[in-house]
């Protein structure tokens, strides 16, 4: 039998690339639903080399367009119908929407599939007391995609989160690892968009120049391992072929490195091909004998620092967070305001006194985190970037 699968945000770097692992195995797989927001060309495209009946497509035009398109495909502008859209429960879905509108199909989606594999790292800072219990409710299985995380996922393998002394995750430190402090003021948006081991989308590669993307990768692995912070480190690590090392309490220490291709972990999350060979470069003994751990500089990338004033509990501060980071790399991207101010604005944000109290407050269902995204938008709108 074909496994069913849906990908929400197929248009995006992960969504694409399980496209082309899937494409190469199509016997074995039936795509049921394809979601994207803006890019309604690459969506149609997809739909015709996958032959997938049902699509999503949040923006207006793209929805517009596709429904005048074609009378043989099921367009819809929203996640509300996935009861009606999926017949009973579905095999496997790849959540890789980029930013917090993923979380709410995220917690539509849970009931409907056996295996939901989430890339969408805003949904599992912001919302993960929300999708845990919808996980625990309907026993569908979670696979962690952010590369760090399937490692420590694999690593641990279900053990007791007990036998857990210490976590590390790695960060190749982006491109400016290396640059002079004192060149930091003149960063162009081109210097921070070029990544020099990972292929990303344009939000998460300026996350991962200013390091905040290693903040919430901390949060992230806090959330779903349930260790405390102060058992969760990060190295810098600028090949990126390690990806997560574990210490155990039984002073075992085991390492998961992999080339720097987020189709390895991808594949490895589907269920059936997950076993299947990948055409891969052999043991890099060149990067092995010269693995250039560190801990972070944050003289350099000071947002680090944000992690100390973090709450151990889940609370709806992280939606203040990812909010405020989102709006000012929006600005960044836009070239609104350069790399300085973006480091300067997200400090300053984060520390608003009036934010302080969501340290304590948890987010009872998502519409309490999306309107606090929206009010801290507004905030941030009347005080002015
Ligand atoms: P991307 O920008 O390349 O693609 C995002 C996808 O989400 C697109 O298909 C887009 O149409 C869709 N989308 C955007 N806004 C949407 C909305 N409002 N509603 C519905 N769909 C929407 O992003 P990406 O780099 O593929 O990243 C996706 C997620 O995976 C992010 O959360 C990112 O942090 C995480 N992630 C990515 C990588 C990577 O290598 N790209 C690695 C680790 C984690
Ligand atoms: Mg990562």
């Amino acid at each position: 039998m074909k496994k069913k699968i849906a990908i929400l945000g197929s248009t995006g770097s992960i969504g694409k690339s399980l496209i082309d692992i899937i494409k190469k195995d199509k016997k074995k797989f039936e795509i049921v639903l394809l979601t994207a927001n803006k890019n309604y060309k690459e969506l149609y495209k997809q739909s015709k080399l996958l032959n997938v009946k049902n699509l999503i497509i949040t923006d207006t035009k793209g929805y517009n367009f596709l429904k005048n398109k074609s009378k043989k495909l099921n367009i819809h502008s929203d996640y509300k119908k996935l009861n009606k859209i999926l017949k009973g429960k579905i095999d496997y879905t790849m959540n890789a929407i980029v930013g917090l509108d993923g979380l709410e199909p995220t917690l539509n989606i849970i009931q409907k599939t056996k295996i939901i594999a989430i890339a969408n790292k805003e949904s599992i800072i912001c919302g993960w007391n929300l999708i845990i219990k919808k996980l625990k409710k309907n026993k569908t299985k979670f696979i962690p995609v952010d590369s760090e995380h399937f490692s420590l996922w694999s690593l641990i393998n279900g053990q007791d989160k007990k036998k857990i002394d210490k976590l590390y995750i790695t960060a190749s430190g982006g491109p400016f690892i290396n640059l002079p402090k004192k060149k930091f003021d003149k960063i162009k948006l081109s210097d921070a968009l070029k990544h020099p081991t990972w292929n990303m989308g344009q939000k998460i590669t300026i996350d991962s120049a200013t390091l905040m993307n290693k903040v919430f990768e901390v949060i992230e692995a806090k959330n779903i391992f349930g260790v405390p912070y102060k058992k969760i480190s990060i190295l810098t690590h600028p090949k990126s072929y390690i990806h997560a090392i574990i210490k155990f309490n039984n002073g075992l220490i085991k390492i998961l490195l992999h080339d720097p291709d987020m189709k390895i972990p991808i594949q490895n999350s589907l269920p059936d091909i997950g076993n299947k060979n990948i055409k891969t470069k052999s043991l890099n003994l060149k990067i092995l004998n010269n693995l250039n751990l560190n801990t972070v500089d944050v003289k350099k990338f000071p947002l680090i620092n944000l992690l100390d004033k973090l709450p151990e509990k889940s609370s709806l501060y992280e939606t203040i967070l990812i909010t405020i980071n989102d709006n000012l790399v929006h600005k960044f991207l836009e070239k609104k305001i350069n790399y300085k101010r973006l480091i300067y604005l997200i400090n300053k944000f984060s520390k608003l006194r009036e934010f302080q109290k969501y340290k304590k407050i948890k987010a009872k269902n998502v519409k309490d985190i999306y309107r606090l995204r929206n009010y801290v938008s507004f905030k941030m709108n009347s005080i002015g970037i």
